[in-house]
C-alpha cells in the first residue's frame, strides 16, 4: 500500500465545520508542498461560512467579503463539500476516523456564557447569541422573538458582539434595509421602541474588549448619542498600566472625549456605563423589568492585570429587554474529548489524539478576529503534517473517496454538495434584488431543500 499523502494514496481528511478555522485549515492542507491531499469538508448546515454568514453583523458587509476567499477553497476540485450533515446524528467521530487519515475539529462554540444571577432566566433575559443568530437569519435562532416595545434594553459585557447588538438596537433601521439581514428582524427593528441601550463595563474603558474601531462606530450613529459619564470614563490609579497598549490608550482616549459631550439630541441614547455589574433581574409577572447593578472599584489580580471587586453600593435600572454578552462557549462533542471548565477541546499544539486535531474558537476559545484563525489553523495543519511525516497517524483501512460516499447513502443522509451552495447562493442574490437587498437569506433548512427541489 502507498503512503498516505502520495499521488497514489493522498492523504485523506476530514474537517467537521465549514466555518472560518474549517477553511483556513483546508486552504493549509491543500497548499502543503510536496504532499498529495484531499479534503471533506463537513457542515451541520447546508450553508458554509459559519460566523462569516450567521455572526458577522449585516452591517458589516465588508467583513463577510472574505467568504470569497472560502469560496475560492471551495471550489478546488480536491476539496469536497457535505452540507446538512450533522455530527452525532448523521455520523459519528468514529466513522470519519475510519475513512480519514486525520480528522479536524473546526466546531466553533456554539453556546454562551451565563452571568449566574438571580433573574438571569426571565422572560425578556436572553443571550446575545440567540439576538445575532435571529437578526442574521440562522435556522437555530430564526424562531426566536424579542421584546422591542420596551424603552430600554441592557447589554451586559464591552466586546465587540455587545458592540454588534448594541448598534443593531441603536441604529437607524433604514442603514440596514440595503444588506442581508432576516426581513423579519428588519421589520422588528423598524418597529422598536427602544429609546436607551445600556451597554454595561464591569470593568473600566482602558480594559473594555471592544475594538477601537467598534466603539467609533458606536459613537459615530446617525440615530443615537454615546453618553459617557465622566466620572466613570476616569481612568483608576491601578488601570493606568492598560494605556501602554495602543488600542487601550486610543479607545480611552476616545470615550472620555465623548464623555465630555454630554447628553446630546438625539433620539436614542447609548449609556455606556464603567466598573458596574448586574447582580440581579427583577421580573413582573415573569418578565424582566429592571436589573440591580453593583458598583465596582478594580484592583491588581495578581497578574498583571485588574479584576472587578464589587463595592456594596447599588442601583436600580428600569430595562425590558437584557442580552448578555459575556463571551461564548462551546459545547462537547460527542466522543471528542472536551474541557469542561474552559468550555473547548484540549490539545497540544491543535492535536487532540491519534489522528484528531482542532482548530479555531473549539481550539483556543472564543477570541480573536476572523483573520486571527488562519495562523492557528495553518499551525495545528504543520503538527498533522508533522505527525504524517513521522508515520504517527493512525492506519486507515479504507480512506477512498468513495468510502465516505458510502457511509453517507447507507446511513440514508442527503448531503448537500457546494455546487448546491451555489444554488442558494444565487437564489438568495436574486430574491435580494427584488427586495432591494445585498441578499435575502433562506432562514429555514426546509425553505433552502425546497428551493434546490428536495424534500
Ligand atoms: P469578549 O471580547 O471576550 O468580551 C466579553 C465581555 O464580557 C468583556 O467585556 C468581559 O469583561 C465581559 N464579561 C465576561 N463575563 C462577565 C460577567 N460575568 N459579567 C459582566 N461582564 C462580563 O467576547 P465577545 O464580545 O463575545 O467576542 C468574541 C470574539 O469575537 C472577540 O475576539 C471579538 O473581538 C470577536 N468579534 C469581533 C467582531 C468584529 O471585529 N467586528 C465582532 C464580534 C466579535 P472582562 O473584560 O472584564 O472579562
Amino acid at each position: 500500500m502507498p503512503d498516505p499523502g502520495t499521488p497514489e494514496r493522498p492523504l485523506a481528511v476530514a474537517i467537521v465545520g465549514a466555518g472560518p478555522s474549517g477553511f483556513y485549515a483546508a486552504e493549509a492542507l491543500l497548499k502543503a508542498p510536496g504532499i498529495s491531499v484531499r479534503v471533506d469538508l463537513f457542515d451541520r448546515l447546508p450553508t458554509p461560512y459559519g460566523l462569516v454568514r450567521g455572526g458577522v453583523a449585516p452591517d458589516h458587509q465588508k467583513i463577510k467579503s472574505v467568504a470569497a476567499v472560502y469560496e475560492r477553497v471551495a471550489q478546488d476540485p480536491r476539496l469536497r463539500f457535505f452540507g446538512a450533515v450533522k455530527l452525532g446524528r448523521d455520523v459519528t467521530p468514529a466513522e470519519l476516523a475510519a475513512r480519514h487519515d486525520a480528522v479536524i475539529w473546526a466546531v466553533g462554540c456554539e453556546s454562551d456564557r451565563h452571568m449566574g444571577i438571580p433573574g438571569e432566566d426571565l422572560a425578556g433575559s436572553h443571550s446575545a447569541t440567540e439576538f445575532v443568530g435571529w437578526y442574521n437569519g440562522h435556522p437555530d435562532h430564526r424562531g426566536r422573538t424579542f421584546d422591542l416595545s420596551v424603552k430600554a434594553a441592557a447589554v451586559v459585557g464591552v466586546g465587540n458582539v455587545a458592540m454588534d447588538v448594541t448598534r443593531l438596537m441603536a441604529e437607524d433601521p433604514a442603514n440596514l434595509a440595503k444588506t442581508d439581514i432576516a426581513a423579519y428582524a428588519l421589520d422588528a427593528l423598524r418597529g422598536s421602541g427602544i429609546k436607551t441601550v445600556w451597554l454595561l463595563g464591569r470593568r473600566g474603558p482602558a480594559e473594555a474588549a471592544y475594538s477601537p474601531a467598534e466603539i467609533e462606530e458606536i459613537g459615530e450613529l446617525t440615530s443615537a448619542d454615546l453618553v459617557v459619564d465622566p466620572a466613570e470614563a476616569a481612568v483608576d490609579d491601578v488601570s493606568k498600566g492598560e494605556l501602554a497598549d495602543p488600542a487601550s490608550k486610543k479607545k480611552t482616549d476616545y470615550v472620555q472625549a465623548h464623555a465630555a459631550k454630554g447628553e446630546g439630541s438625539k433620539e436614542r441614547k447609548v449609556r455606556l456605563r464603567f466598573r458596574v455589574s448586574p447582580v440581579e433581574l427583577i421580573g413582573e409577572n415573569g418578565r424582566v423589568k429592571a436589573m440591580k447593578l453593583e458598583r465596582n472599584k478594580l484592583v491588581d489580580d495578581g497578574k498583571g492585570g485588574t479584576k472587578a471587586v464589587g463595592t456594596g453600593v447599588y442601583e436600580t435600572i428600569e430595562v425590558g429587554l437584557v442580552l448578555r454578552s459575556v463571551g461564548y462557549r462551546g459545547i462537547p462533542v460527542p466522543g471528542v474529548p472536551f474541557d469542561e471548565k474552559s468550555g473547548h477541546i484540549p490539545h497540544q499544539d491543535g492535536r487532540v489524539g491519534p489522528g484528531s486535531y482542532v482548530v479555531g474558537w473549539a481550539k483556543r476559545g472564543p477570541s480573536g478576529l476572523i483573520g486571527t484563525n488562519r495562523a492557528d489553523s495553518v499551525a495545528t495543519v504543520q503538527s498533522l503534517l508533522a505527525d504524517l511525516k513521522a508515520g504517527a497517524l493512525p492506519a486507515v483501512a479504507d480512506a477512498s473517496l468513495d468510502a465516505t460516499l458510502k457511509l453517507l447513502s447507507d446511513k440514508k443522509v442527503r448531503a448537500l454538495s457546494f455546487a448546491d451552495w451555489q444554488k442558494l447562493d444565487k437564489l438568495e442574490k436574486e430574491n435580494g434584488a427584488k427586495a432591494g437587498k445585498i441578499r435575502e437569506k433562506f432562514t429555514s433548512i426546509e425553505d433552502m431543500l425546497a428551493a434546490l427541489g428536495q424534500k
